[in-house]
């Protein structure tokens, strides 16, 4: 009996397996056409500074796929970096960005940015400063209204080629926030060697705002800490208005999330910043 019930276990354990391998090269299959097929495309979701005085949005790529649907950027962004299709895409995501924020720079009658979201892949094996300058000077956009968001483990890679990136971003006038921060395993000297003007706290320790006091203390001394740096602070995954007068109350500078505005299309985020431009 139990032989028998060891068995099937296995059976249903390769077959498991198996069907992982098929999803898998069935997503890496459909990620190879995605940019051929146009199925990618860019939304745009608000950020706010807790002043009210200026309105930005960071770039999210979404894919839909002709065969697999709607698939989200957690899942199929760590497969184009291990296939290095995340070039191709970042190019192209960096392109379209730009060349929105152009024509909502000009629109704008108060100060836009916009932000990107560049991964460690792109760092390594291209020259993104490089990149930028030539998609600055295709699309007309100012440096100073383009940030560029880098997770900490960029800044983890000690290499001279990161730095030079960075260095000559910087230069430019291009900002340079750390995603995710909080998260991950680098040490804090990284925010003296780099170029940096901004962090952004993970929206895990926004979450449990303002119950939890752990949260509490390590977002108030995020803050604190990022004040002295000179560093302004952008709380991602801000989702109610509880956590948004905390934030207000501890000096965030920026607040970005649901409470605001979950991430929009380019048309649904153009009336958005007209609509914030006629009542600012
Ligand atoms: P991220 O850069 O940290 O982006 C923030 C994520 O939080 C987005 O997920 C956004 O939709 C989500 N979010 C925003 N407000 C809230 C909120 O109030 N509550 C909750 N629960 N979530 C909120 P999304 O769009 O699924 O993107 C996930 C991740 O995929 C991004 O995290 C980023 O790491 C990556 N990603 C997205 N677009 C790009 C891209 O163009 N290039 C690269 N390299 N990575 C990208
Ligand atoms: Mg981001
Ligand atoms: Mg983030
Ligand atoms: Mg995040």
């Amino acid at each position: 009996k139990a032989k028998e019930h060891g068995r099937n276990c296995f059976q249903f354990y390769t077959s498991a397996m198996h069907e992982n391998a098929k999803a898998r090269s069935q997503l890496e299959g459909a990620l190879h056409k995605s940019l051929i097929n146009k199925e990618l495309y860019v939304v745009y979701q608000p950020i706010h500074d807790t002043q009210g005085q200026r309105l930005g949005c960071e770039a999210l790529l979404r894919w839909r796929s002709e065969t697999l649907g709607e698939v989200s950027p957690v899942e199929f962004i760590p497969v184009s970096e291990e296939l290095g299709l995340i070039l191709a895409m970042g190019e192209w995501v960096l392109y379209q960005a730009c060349s929105q924020a152009k024509s909502w720079y000009d629109k704008a009658c108060k100060p836009f940015f916009m932000t990107v979201n560049v991964s460690s892949t792109q760092f390594k094996r291209q020259d993104v400063s490089v990149l930028v300058a030539k998609v600055l000077r295709e699309t007309g956009l100012p440096a100073n209204c383009l940030t560029l968001e880098i997770t900490e483990n960029v800044l983890a890679d000690n290499s001279g080629h990161i730095l030079r990136q960075l260095d000559s971003l910087r230069e430019m006038g291009v900002e340079l926030a750390i995603d995710d921060f909080g998260t991950g395993y680098s040490s804090l000297s990284y925010l003296k060697r780099f170029p940096l003007s901004k962090l952004k706290i993970d929206k895990e320790f926004i979450r449990d705002l303002p119950a939890d006091a752990e949260d509490r203390a390590l977002v108030a001394a995020i803050i604190s800490m990022a004040a002295n740096l000179n560093l302004k602070v952008v709380a991602e995954g801000v989702e109610t208005a509880e956590q948004l007068g905390l934030l207000k109350q501890l000096h965030c500078d920026f607040t970005q999330g649901f409470y605001h505005s979950r991430p929009l299309g380019a048309e649904d985020f153009e009336a958005y910043l007209m609509h914030f431009n006629e009542s600012h």
